[in-house]
């Protein structure tokens, strides 16, 4: 008994609601050890007490085996003075104060309950909504903290006695489980018509599966929200749902029995193949293979040699699939682009014209959550919609911001984001603010998070333009101080954070559109930037866009605007495009759309990246239109050829220094400190019209290298961070990135948010943080 000792420790992170108290129960009682374990506002508590070799090992065992759902990000130690005990017990919760412990993220069905759930002599076999304190809904069913069960939707449903002695002892994998639940005391299946009519006299799920095999639409209630299902085989079936749901080309996402028809349809990688697993199981882009002709619907992804797919992570999922025995599509159940339908009657309501039939259960969804959707780019993850099972999971930054902020994030694509301290908080994906819904869902969601983190914003960055929903809401705001952040520094800023980094760094934000400190519309953008402001350093020069917004719907008028301004910089108007196909094919227009262009009536000036790409894809004749956001960029992905084409690439030229607007040195925007450097976009297009280059990847990236070797050249800087939805094009990135390391460059790029405007609301919460530093230092 000499070497007894007592040591007190702290666990801070997602450690509530994920199995950590059972886990430190048997952890201890296996070593021999005496002690307690409970929950308080920071986390978890526990003090164990024996002999010091078991207590070390006790400690040194604590993180590596902690439960799959618990992160952990610190544990602190004291030593006490023994007191004797013999047992190990659960502390009572200590409830009360300042609520520092974080809602974990909703969570797939693990392999325990997979094994019950197929195994005959278990209750729960076959039950749709088995779970455990290491799977189930979490985010989408809690209304308030503490994460208890009569703050969950599960409230409505009363444990039977066996489930309650499961919740209630520690031994048990339900301990704690807020969501537990079995046939006899929780949620159920429905089958209903359009109508809400039930269907069926038999199970539902049968019924379910019979209807998606003989072709039909189906609306399925999942964790998130409702999907709307087909088998994806089926071409008629596949065809209707488009046709109906009014999505012309966008590619429908599949969900797929297993792994091994994954690997069936698409190249899977060792990386993609643990996403595809992953408790999260997001939706994972995935080169396709020729097999899947014979088994997708070529209704399902039209042009696109990638495909989506996820495995199933609920119950129901599992069952469903299991009866279908086939991919099924299961794309959001929504028309159009509205936001995903969560509630039952909404979903009746908005649904009913598109499916067949609807099942349906009676657990509430409280927070609607769309599929995440990540690649695997060379051996990491790569985020590009973060919504279902990472939110809401909170992301360390640094420096720590000095007040807490509230970041409202972009207009399309929006997330917010909450930090206080090192901790931020990004949001699910809410989607594109252009309708009351969506701008419900948004300030639905702020309050929602609010008060699950217990943050008063003091800060509230937003997005200087000023006709932005989300701008508009935050100068609506009073009792806190506003700060407008520039639309490509907040993206340079959100990869910065995104690796753990401050800066300066040379950043490259390629996107679509975002405002301009000048009143021109920016996306192609060079910056010296840090968190705390910016350079304007180099650009794609303006051309116009005739027509405005039209010119984003119909990329041929990019291709009318930069071979117009082409010919101009040639001293050669009349050099002319009359042999293009693509002028060929809008000859009506085509006069009208360029003198619209060189007259400047209705034709904001754009250094866009997007509408670059826009021009190219319509000379090459990938599309005149497009009806889903970045659909010109993605299709030219798909038939880009990279091989390297000569040494040619964009002329770039000095011009003089920039100095910012009054609205710029607002948003942290800093003098240039040497000429700022403009690339001739129209040369690049000049180019594929020549068919100098099929596609752009080539001389584009030729260009980017040559314009950071002059800013590193006038800067000293040797890393270049790469952010702005351009970059989602992996077959550029890749190439992007090869060329800046042959250069000896420090690439920066996105992993755990997305490079696209989803990922913005981190960067104007992290700039709002250093701003605010910098003002109070003086
Ligand atoms: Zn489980
Ligand atoms: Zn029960």
């Amino acid at each position: 008994m000499t070497d007894r000792i007592r040591t007190a420790v702290r666990v801070e992170g997602v450690v509530q609601g994920v199995g950590f108290r059972p886990y430190v129960y048997s952890l201890a009682s296996g070593l021999g050890l005496a002690g307690l374990v409970g929950n308080d506002v920071d986390g978890v508590f526990a003090e164990v007490e024996g002999d010091a070799a078991a207590v070390g090992k006790f400690l040194l065992l604590l993180e590596p085996q902690a439960p799959p759902l618990a992160r952990i990000e610190r544990v602190t130690t004291r030593r006490l003075a023994p007191t004797g005990a013999t047992e190990f017990v659960i502390a009572p919760s200590q409830p009360g104060g300042q609520r520092r412990t974080l809602v974990p993220a909703d969570s797939a069905t693990c392999g325990d309950c997979l094994r019950e759930l197929s195994d005959p002599a278990d209750r729960r076999y076959r039950y749709p909504f088995i779970n455990c304190t290491n799977c189930g809904p979490r985010f989408t069913i809690v209304q308030d903290v503490p994460y208890d069960r009569p703050l969950t939707t599960m409230s409505d449903f009363t444990m039977c006695t066996a489930c309650a002695a499961e919740y209630h002892d520690p031994a048990d994998r339900r301990f704690h489980a807020q969501p537990v639940c079995c046939p006899a005391c929780g949620p159920t299946l429905l089958l209903t018509g359009p109508a809400g009519l039930p269907l069926a006299d038999r199970p539902p799920l049968v019924a379910a599966a019979e209807l998606l095999r003989r072709g039909q639409i189906l609306a399925v209630k999942g964790v998130g929200g409702y999907h709307l299902v087909v088998h994806a085989g089926n071409e008629a079936a596949a065809a209707a749902l488009r046709a109906r749901k009014h999505r012309e080309d966008k590619p429908f996402a599949l969900m797929v029995p297993d792994l091994a028809t994954a690997r069936l349809l698409c190249e899977v990688d060792e990386t993609a193949g643990r996403l595809l697993v992953s408790s999260r199981r997001p939706i994972v882009l995935l080169p396709r293979r020729a097999a899947a002709d014979d088994m997708v619907a070529s209704a399902v992804a039209p042009g696109n040699r990638q495909l989506g797919l996820m495995l199933p992570y609920t119950p129901l999922h599992h069952l469903l699939l299991e009866g279908v025995a086939a991919p099924v599509v299961a794309t959001s159940g929504n028309v159009s682009d509205e936001p995903i339908a969560y509630t039952d009657a909404d979903a009746l309501r908005r649904l009913a014209p598109i499916a067949d039939a609807f099942l349906l259960h009676d657990r509430a969804i409280y927070i609607r959550t769309d599929d995440s959707v990540v690649r695997a780019s060379s051996g990491r993850e790569s985020v590009l919609r973060r919504s279902r099972g990472y939110a809401p999971e909170a992301l360390k930054i640094s420096p720590a911001v000095p007040r807490p902020v509230l970041a409202c994030g972009a207009e399309l694509k929006n997330t917010f984001c909450l930090a206080e301290g090192s901790r931020a908080v990004l949001s699910h994906h809410i989607g594109d603010l252009e309708n009351a819904e969506t701008l419900r869902s948004f300030t639905d969601g702020i309050e929602h998070f609010e008060r699950l983190l217990d943050i008063v914003p003091e800060l509230v960055a937003h997005d200087l333009h000023p006709e932005y929903l989300s701008a508009k809401f935050a100068s609506g705001l009073t009792g806190v101080d506003l700060v407008g952040v520039q639309h490509h520094h907040a993206h340079v800023a959100s990869c910065l954070a995104d690796n753990g980094e401050e800066g300066p760094v040379i950043g490259v934000a390629f996107d679509g559109t975002g405002y301009g400190t000048d009143g021109t519309i920016w996306g192609g953008e060079f910056l010296v930037a840090d968190l705390a402001g910016f350079e304007r350093a180099g650009w794609l020069a303006a051309v116009p866009m005739p027509g405005g917004a039209a010119a984003i719907r119909q990329p041929w008028r990019m291709a009318a605007a930069y071979l117009a301004a082409g010919d101009r910089a040639a001293g050669d108007p009349g050099r002319g495009s009359a042999a293009l196909a693509v002028r060929q094919r809008n000859e009506r227009q085509w006069g009208a759309v360029v003198t619209m262009a060189d007259r400047g009536v209705n034709s904001p000036l754009t250094s866009s990246a997007g509408r670059l790409f826009d021009a190219v894809a319509a000379l090459l004749g990938v599309q005149d239109s497009i009806n889903y956001e970045g659909q010109a960029a993605i299709e030219l992905e798909q038939c880009a050829d990279v091989s390297e084409r000569g040494a040619y690439r964009a002329s770039v030229t000095d011009t003089s220094a920039v100095k910012p607007s009054s609205l710029g040195e607002a948003a942290g925007q800093r003098p240039s400190r040497g000429p700022a450097l403009v690339v001739g976009g129209a040369d690049l297009v000049q180019a594929a019209a020549e068919d100098l280059v099929a596609g752009i990847p080539a001389p584009l990236i030729a260009t980017i290298v040559t314009v950071c070797g002059k800013l590193r050249d006038r800067t000293g800087l040797h890393a270049v961070a790469l952010s702005g939805g351009v970059f989602q094009n992996l077959l550029l990135t890749d190439q992007v990135v090869t060329g800046l390391s042959d250069a000896g460059f420090r690439v920066l790029l996105h992993s755990r948010v997305p490079c696209n405007d989803g990922g913005i609301s981190l960067g104007q919460a992290v700039i709002a943080g250093a701003r605010d530093r910098e003002a109070r230092s003086g």
